[in-house]
């Protein structure tokens, strides 16, 4: 049998095109009742015969270091991205982690690549697809686009020509559960006309920031990702379904965010400019959550850690605080790309987020109470697959789609 060797972990050549979907939020809540009320049957026809069980993202349990990790296999220490933006080590300087130069780990897609597979890549979002793609050659046996930008496609950048033709779509705006159908409706099309080895159709949490399980807007979303699920199964394909995190409501009982300000609150106790806090679910796209988030890291310039430690743990809602080393080796982070502190918010109810300073902020864009991710609260995701799996680990996480998919599919 051929197996493709990866960051230290084998994958075997999978027995069907193998379509890995990672469904962008998808609080296990979601689906279940979304399933409950009978408006995902391909997806329980899909349970019945293969697996419904639970798994790990990494932390911080935010999309890029979770997409990262499921298509290299491993967790941030060894691919790097451990988040969109940080301080570059190199210059000091605050910058976006989007740019590919970031990843440290060869892809999945790229091995298979070269070992002779097919493969394509649908994202919502270009910045991802940018990651996701790197090494990839398009010379007629790899794709790779976003829904985002959809109508910039080449045969050079992307491996295609003509991406809204493929779905049938035109461009979606960004803030649409469109963006994500868009994902669905080009990897059915390219399961049957391209005829990839190993596919990745990669959503947005759009729809999950916005509406909380069994309301009316996420049931439409799953309702919707039902009819694709019944095309790609059909398909013949092997499917599996993991999300990249959960999201739980960070929002107090009159609907306002429940943030703590952390930079303004280590200014108050230390000083301006002793400390940066830096969050890194921040990213150009942030109406949907304000870049707010439960996860946080802090640079700490003179004063003493364990007393900025100190302080941060005293704030109510504060879960961990730990030192840049205990942290990296606790999750599994690139000590080089870590603050001196690590912090996870959530408090009792899960709902405490950090903010840096109230005023750089701009919660305008929320028109519905906050929900985020990036904590601890939020790192129980679905693992859910067409087939039944032989011999998987008992404690799933949710980067071992690949070799669930690849090395433990019960053959039907
Ligand atoms: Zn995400
Ligand atoms: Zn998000």
């Amino acid at each position: 049998m051929k197996t493709v060797t990866v960051n230290g972990r084998d994958y075997n050549w999978p027995k069907a095109p193998l379509v890995v979907i990672c469904c962008d939020g998808s609080e296990p809540a979601y689906m279940e009742t979304a399933m409950a009320a009978g408006l995902m049957p391909n997806l329980q026809r899909i349970i019945a015969r293969g697996e419904n069980r639970r798994g790990l993202s990494v932390i911080p349990s935010f999309t890029n270091p979770n997409n990262l990790s499921i298509v290299t296999g491993r967790p941030p220490a060894v691919h790097g991205i451990c988040g969109n933006y940080l301080i570059d080590p190199a210059t000091g300087q605050e910058t976006m982690m989007n740019d590919p130069k970031w990843l440290r780990a060869p892809t999945i897609f790229e091995a298979f690549q070269k070992a002779g597979a097919r493969v394509a890549v649908v994202t919502a979002k270009d910045k991802l697809r940018l990651l996701l793609g790197k090494g990839l050659v398009f010379d007629g046996t790899a794709v790779a686009f976003s829904s985002e930008k959809a109508d910039r496609v080449t045969l050079a950048e992307n491996g295609i020509a003509d991406a809204c033709g493929l779905a049938g779509m035109g461009v979606p705006d960004v803030y649409s559960a469109g963006l994500s159908e868009f994902v669905f409706a080009a990897g059915v099309r390219l399961l049957s006309g391209f005829k990839p080895d190993l596919m990745y159709l990669s959503t947005t949490d759009y729809v999950q920031h916005k509406y909380p399980p069994g309301s009316a807007g996420a049931n439409s979303f799953y309702a919707m990702m039902d009819r694709y699920l019944g095309a790609l199964d059909e398909g013949g394909a092997i499917v599996v379904i993991v999300a990249d995190h959960g999201m739980k409501d960070k929002h107090l009982a009159d609907g306002a965010p429940d943030v703590i300000y952390l930079q303004d609150l280590l200014d108050d106790a230390f000083g301006p400019g002793t400390t940066k806090v830096i969050l890194p679910i921040t990213d150009p796209y942030v109406v949907h959550h304000g870049a707010l988030g439960s996860f946080a890291t802090v640079y700490v310039y003179g004063p003493d850690v364990k007393e900025v430690m100190a302080e941060i743990a005293l704030q109510p809602g504060i879960d961990v605080v730990v030192d840049r080393a205990s942290g990296c080796a606790r999750y599994e982070l690139p000590p080089d790309r870590m603050g001196n502190v690590i912090v996870l918010s959530g408090g009792p109810a899960g709902t405490k987020v950090i903010g840096t300073s109230r005023a750089r902020h701009d919660l305008s864009g929320l028109d519905a109470p906050l929900r985020s991710h990036g904590g601890l609260t939020e790192q129980e995701i679905p693992v859910i697959a067409n087939r039944k799996f032989r011999n998987a680990p008992a404690q799933l996480r949710n980067f071992d789609a690949f070799a669930l998919g690849c090395n433990h599919i019960v053959e039907n």
